[in-house]
């Protein structure tokens, strides 16, 4: 399997430290609003990846933290707590704002078919552990101590920049345009391990440290989660790309120091989903949930698809056209299943059903490009194999792309045979389907007369006749 290393720049095989097992680490959300469709599509296109892997056969461990403190409104470790502006903007405690939030972006995932991680670790449920690795790196004089904070020295690293190679001068956080420069800072892109009271007024969530009370940066948390349950050496992180920088750079820089070896061998960035102005952002104020786009009237696995439709690494245009083309597709693939319930399912062709799944394999093997593993669902549907085969491979290849299609095929076939079966116990739909069959003799006879009595007697008892390419239909009052 290849898959993009953002580390090394290129397409990288797959290989994990332990032979079938992979240990896998998702930055998880802000719990100061609800996530937005952007946010949900990095969720979308990991948890793919992450049922990928265990389609292929990998036993997966997965964990994702929850940012219930730290995360600063600027990415140069200024500004307020967004915990914090959350709580203010909703007159509630940070706590709660924390439960909310966190139920409310569960909920959307399962309304996305996003797998909840296998371990799920709040950053103010690992304290202890942050506040050992900090001591450990002023220990190892890779931190230190200024205007009451902790600050991590980028400057004894060999090698601070990871992801890309543009100008370093560019990339400091403390030169970015909007953004106040940090005089305690002994290096422009040094960063917060741990704020005091120097850094806020009146945050609300502290804890005793050998510092002072305070509370911890944003990046020692998601180093300090993964090691804490995937141990010293992870296979893939993944995140959105703007995590990149300063984030993940900043998750590099500690854990590798800490440690005193590499940490991360795969790194897999999801681009952004932008609106027609731009990214979309929480702090903008302007950004769609999904209860939004259910409200007008979409099935969230409809955006899931969406999603799916483009590959990870480009960034992906958001419009409601664009959605509505999804939903026709979605509907299209689950009509067309549907007519395969309906028909005599023969036999499983095994030779059919490798050939094609392994149409799907090499899609998903190539960098995870999910639109051709879309394509292999069509392929599928055209093929000349039974249906039995046809349907088997669908709800093979959605174990990874987590769209329901035979599930929701099933439930409009119960649904249509429960009515007919309904209809058949109903002895005045009986009598509307027995005039309707006289009515197409009459007609046939040339009888118009007979023909438009029986429309006439309908009408009288409520039922209206609506003659349609594929016979008569009826409505009754
Ligand atoms: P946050 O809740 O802000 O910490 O972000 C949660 C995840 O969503 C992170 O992995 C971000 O990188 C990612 N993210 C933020 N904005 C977007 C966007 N517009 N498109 C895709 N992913 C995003
Ligand atoms: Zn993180």
């Amino acid at each position: 399997m290849l898959l993009y290393n953002s580390a090394t720049r290129r397409r990288d095989e797959f290989i994990p430290n332990e032979a079938g097992k992979v240990s896998m680490y998702t930055c998880g959300p802000t719990v100061y609003h609800y996530a937005h469709i952007g946010n949900l599509r990095s969720y979308i296109m990991e948890d793919v990846l992450e049922k990928y892997l265990r389609y292929a056969g990998y036993d997966v461990t997965r964990v994702m933290n929850i940012t219930d403190v730290g995360h600063l409104s600027s990415d140069a470790d200024t500004g307020e707590d967004k915990m914090l502006k959350g709580a203010r903007r909703e007159k509630k405690t940070v706590m709660e704002i924390a439960k909310f939030y966190t139920d409310a972006f569960f909920a959307d995932c399962k309304k996305l078919n996003i797998k909840t991680p296998d371990v799920v670790a709040p950053a103010t449920s690992c304290i202890d552990e942050f506040i050992k690795v900090i001591e450990s790196l002023l220990e190892k004089g890779f931190a230190y101590e200024a205007g009451g904070n902790i600050y991590f020295d980028t400057s004894k690293l060999k090698q601070y920049y990871i992801f890309n190679d543009f100008r370093e001068e560019d990339l400091e956080v403390g030169v970015r345009e909007g953004v106040e420069e940090d005089g305690n800072k002994k290096n422009k892109a040094d960063f917060v391990l741990w704020f005091t009271k120097s850094k806020f007024d009146d945050q609300e969530l502290k804890w005793e440290s050998p510092w002072g009370i305070g509370y911890p940066g944003w990046h020692i948390e998601c180093s300090c989660i993964s090691m804490k349950y995937l141990g010293e050496s992870l296979d893939i992180h993944c995140g959105g790309i703007d995590n990149a920088f300063p984030h993940h750079t900043n998750e590099i820089a500690q854990s590798e120091a800490y440690l005193g070896h590499k940490w991360c061998n795969y790194w897999f960035h999801v681009h952004h989903l932008n609106t027609n102005s731009g990214k979309m952002s929480k702090s903008s104020g302007e950004f769609l949930t999904v209860s939004l786009l259910e409200e007008k009237g979409y099935d969230p696995l409809v955006y899931r698809l969406f999603c799916l439709q483009s590959h990870y690494r480009k960034s992906l245009v958001f419009s409601y056209e664009n959605l509505d083309n999804a939903a026709i597709a979605y509907n299209k693939m689950i009509a067309r299943v549907l007519s395969l319930l309906k028909e005599e399912q023969g036999e499983i062709d095994n030779e059919s059903f490798d050939a094609l799944k392994a149409r799907f394999c090499a899609a998903l093997d190539n960098d995870m490009n999910t639109a051709l593993g879309v394509t292999a669902v069509y392929d599928v549907l055209k093929a000349k194999t039974t249906p039995a085969t046809k349907l088997k491979l669908i709800e093979d290849f959605d174990r990874v792309l987590g769209l329901d299609i035979v599930p929701a095929a099933r439930k409009q076939y119960d649904a249509e045979k429960a009515a007919a079966e309904q209809a058949a116990s109903d002895p005045f739909i009986q009598e509307i389907e027995d005039m309707i069959r006289q009515r197409a003799e009459a007609k046939k006879a040339k009888n118009y007369a007979l023909a438009d009595e029986i429309r006439k007697t309908l009408s009288d008892k409520g039922v209206t006749l609506i003659d349609t390419p594929q016979g008569t239909k009826y409505t009754i009052d």
